[in-house]
């Protein structure tokens, strides 16, 4: 390894330097609008939105390698986790936020060991994968959305708090491919309490909001669907003898006028302009679709996309995807075939979504050591456990207790460059160093450890 490796920040950064066309490693959106400049390791944020601001402009606390707890050099560190790892029958390696790049280390490594791989925010990503797996889907991208949509519904996800520039860049921008402020669309949410303040300007025609409480949002889906399907929603309506969630959520509210909450006519209100839209696309961000069996719920999203489209076009347009969830994700499957939560141990990649779910494995008690990588935010720090880990983390991390063997690495698109894949699983995005610190990126110091065993 260089001397660029050696884990702290000696050689702080001098000067003044502008970066352009940043792309902001902070949620799953990765915006590639942003401009940068350092001065010193300090970094001022133009174009971003407040959690991207934050991210940039985190203190940086100096950071040592850490061996129970001492300090040690890069080298006596990466030999300390090669020692654990050797002496491991079933690894984890978690976490796994970051770059393309570390996926790809992450892989290695446990195709080599005979371990198991999973992302720390895989849980909401498998309320899309279940629905992908079982039944496929129509989805839409970004810059599809953003081109052709005219009609956005927003389901039970506050999209303008977890993603602080979607409306700005896909919803209201200035322009689109196709024509400038020609096009206005319309906004619905579905859900109470989500920030609907970003829905405005020029381009939005109208604003509608169905609040209803979040474990009911399934019930709304339900009658929207059963209009569009050119059914009826009262109680004695052939579609609720058909469809027993329907007629369970009529008959315990006993008020076919009201479904969860909502008056009949507006879910009508609804249903229509659904029908009505040129494109419309149902968003969401699976982390916030916190609601029971919530796979299920994405389900119905699909199964209202799929019957619309037999008259018009519409679509599904996932968001969430931080922490590089996407990028570990994609690179699993171009790897091994397989989505997150693959086993290594029998010589060949095998996968199960349950039996490879590595919170599960450490509760019950699988698993003899744990790699945790976290080289974005600080809050995915590493859980409770009592194997010997390895934690490859960026300064600050939150750790809710100390790791065996605590290594300091660079965040993507900061410290080094890389590539991140975006939540729409379309494009992988550059990322930029800019320059901030020297510390080593998680896929250089995964491959001295492999290279160590
Ligand atoms: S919306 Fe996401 S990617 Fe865009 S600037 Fe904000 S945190 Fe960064």
């Amino acid at each position: 390894m260089t001397a660029q490796a050696e884990g702290d920040r000696s050689g702080e950064p001098t000067g003044t330097h502008i970066y352009n066309n940043v792309t902001c490693p902070f949620c799953g959106l990765l915006c590639d609008d942003l401009q940068i400049t350092r001065t010193g390791s300090l970094l001022k944020v133009n174009n971003g939105c407040p959690r991207a601001t934050a991210g940039f402009q985190r203190p940086l606390p100096a950071a040592k390698p850490l061996i129970r707890g001492s300090e040690a050099s890069l080298e006596e560190a990466v030999k300390a986790a090669a020692e654990i790892v050797r002496g491991a029958k079933l690894p984890l390696y978690g976490g796994m936020a970051g770059d393309v790049a570390n996926a790809r280390a992450m892989l290695s490594i446990a195709d080599r060991t005979g371990g198991v791989v999973d992302h720390a925010l895989s849980e909401g990503q498998y309320r899309n994968f279940r629905v992908v797996q079982t039944s496929g889907w129509i989805m839409s991208t970004l810059t599809e959305a953003r081109n052709r949509a005219d009609l956005f519904v927003i389901v039970g996800s506050d999209i303008h708090k977890l993603h602080g520039r979607f409306f700005d860049r896909i919803v209201t921008p200035d322009e689109t491919m196709f024509e400038s402020l020609g096009g206005k669309r319309t906004v619905i949410f579905i859900g109470e309490g989500l920030d609907t303040s970003a829905a405005t300007g020029p381009r939005v025609k109208e604003v509608i909001t169905l609040p209803t409480a979040k474990d009911r949002i399934p019930e709304v889906l339900a009658a929207i669907s059963a209009i569009v399907r050119g059914h009826p929603i009262s109680s004695g309506g052939e579609e609720v003898k058909r469809n027993s969630l329907l007629a369970s959520f009529l008959g315990s509210s006993g008020n076919a006028d009201e479904v969860a909450g909502i008056k009949r006519a507006d879910i009508e209100k609804v249903a229509e302009k659904f029908k009505a839209a040129n494109y419309g696309v149902l968003v969401w961000s699976p982390p916030a679709l916190s609601m029971p069996e919530a796979d299920l719920t994405v389900h119905m999203m699909t199964e209202i996309v799929r019957e619309l489209n037999t008259t018009t076009r519409f679509a599904g347009l996932s968001l969430g995807g931080n922490e590089g969830a996407p990028s570990a994700a994609s690179t699993c499957t171009w790897q091994t075939g397989y989505p997150l939560r693959v086993s290594f141990a029998s010589g060949a990649p095998e996968y199960d979504a349950n039996r490879y779910n590595i919170a599960r494995m450490l509760t019950d008690g699988e698993g003899d050591m744990l790699m945790w990588v976290a080289s974005i935010g600080t809050d995915i720090g590493l859980p409770q456990t009592a194997v010997p880990t390895v934690v490859l983390g960026t300064p600050g991390l939150r750790l809710a207790q100390p790791p065996t063997v605590y290594i300091p690495v660079g965040t993507p698109g900061i410290d080094h460059t890389g590539q991140m894949v975006r939540c729409d699983n379309v494009v992988s995005l550059p990322m930029q160093n800019l320059g901030r610190s020297q510390l080593p990126s998680s896929a250089d110091v995964l491959a001295a450890i492999e290279a160590a065993l």
